[in-house]
């Protein structure tokens, strides 16, 4: 489960986000001021933090520029009872990935919270995203819509490197030496068949197929 830091004064305010991000399956931790979260920040792994800009003890932007100056790159979306272009600007500037003007709606902060963090997906090498399969290298975990997908050390190779390769027409050749090793010299029909079994378990039935067969050439990954 995803957890969010909320750091925002207004108790309500706090208290109503808690609320909504629980049903969207998010947990939640909160600070009332500026320096309890940024303490909370440093100390715990959050995967995102909502940050006000006007708090008390020490406002947003510093919370903001202390964090990224410490090294943590958890993404951050900075709530602006303002809206000045000038706090926008600033709360960019410092490092925030975006930002949401007072009042917003709930919907709109969950497409921003799932934007920020589809964002941050795709630059993380560590993890690898299309459309709803992820592949967490660090876990050596493959997911699909949420679901855990259990792969044989063959199968994740394959997959890895289809991803690696993302768009390209990938050569049997190519992936035979990642897969097994260079040179490696098929006895039967290896590869195709790991394709298949890699293909029932990622291209289950109503999911869009993700893995593509290019005719004389190999195979390619995509949406
Ligand atoms: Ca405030």
């Amino acid at each position: 489960m995803m957890t969010i830091l909320i750091i925002e004064d207004e108790k309500k305010l706090v208290d109503i986000l808690c609320r909504a991000l629980k049903i969207e399956r998010y947990s939640t931790d909160f600070a009332l001021d500026g320096e309890d979260g940024l303490k909370k920040a440093m100390k715990n792994d959050y995967d995102l933090i909502l940050l006000d800009i006007m708090l008390p003890k020490k406002d947003g932007i510093l919370v903001c520029r202390e964090l990224r100056a410490s090294g943590i790159h958890t993404p951050i979306i900075m709530l602006t009872a303002k809206g000045t272009v000038n706090d926008r600007v600033i709360g960019l500037d410092v490092g925030a990935d975006d930002y949401l003007i007072k009042p917003f709606g709930m919907n709109e902060l969950f497409a921003r919270i799932r934007a920020v963090m589809r964002r941050k997906k795709t630059t993380d090498p560590d993890i690898a995203v299309m459309g709803n399969m992820l592949m967490d290298r660090v876990k050596h975990k493959v997911t699909r819509a949420g679901k855990d997908i259990p792969l044989t050390p063959k199968e994740y190779k394959l997959l890895d490197i289809l991803l690696r390769h993302r768009g390209e027409a990938l050569s049997r050749r190519k992936l035979i030496d990642g897969v097994w090793s260079p040179g490696f010299k098929e006895l039967g029909n290896e590869l195709n068949v790991h394709v298949r079994y890699l293909r029932r378990k990622i291209d289950q039935k109503g999911q869009k197929p993700l893995i593509h067969t290019i005719r004389g050439v190999g195979f390619s990954i995509g949406e």
